[in-house]
């Protein structure tokens, strides 16, 4: 996916978060949106060309160097070091952090590339073929995204 589909999906996420009542969901707030919009792009910080590569290039030249793109940042692995971290600092913001990460492995375990899930344990790589990144599926899940996130908040506004 690209960078804006995955910002999307974050986003759509986190509205669908706001929306539902499971008590064991943590409270959406400012914070914890930072968070999930910034988890929804991070993952692909190993791939130097990506919006959030080109804004950490030390950084993603270097994992993309040792792991290669979708690779460990792509992985349970990373998601239970970032687990961790939520642990260490149960705050708002780690809280947000680990859900937009969820939300893009998904979002890449969905495509036709998917991700290796279970690296370093295993390279193989789980995948939901839905989509190829870049193609016209994902065009449309995109359009659809922002049109349903149009309609909630949008047109959900007391002028209109
Ligand atoms: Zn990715």
């Amino acid at each position: 996916m690209t960078y804006l589909t995955h910002l999307t999906a974050g986003a759509a996420a986190l509205t669908w978060a706001a929306e539902t009542e499971a008590a064991s969901f943590p409270e959406v707030t400012a914070l914890f949106a930072v968070g999930a919009l910034a988890g929804s792009l991070a993952p692909d910080v190993d791939e130097h060309r990506s919006w959030i590569g080109r804004r950490l290039p030390v950084v993603s030249h270097m994992l993309s160097l040792v792991f290669g793109h979708r690779g460990a940042t792509h992985s349970a692995a990373a998601v239970l070091l970032l687990w961790g971290v939520y642990m260490l600092f149960p705050l708002e913001l780690t809280a947000g952090l680990l859900f937009g990460y969820i939300v893009h492995l998904l979002c890449d375990l969905c495509s036709v590339r998917g991700i290796p899930v279970l690296l370093p344990l295993s390279k193989t790589r789980w995948k939901i073929p839905l989509y190829r990144t870049g193609g016209w599926i994902e065009w449309l899940l995109l359009a659809v995204m922002l049109g349903w996130l149009f309609h909630v908040h949008v047109m959900a506004l007391p002028f209109l």
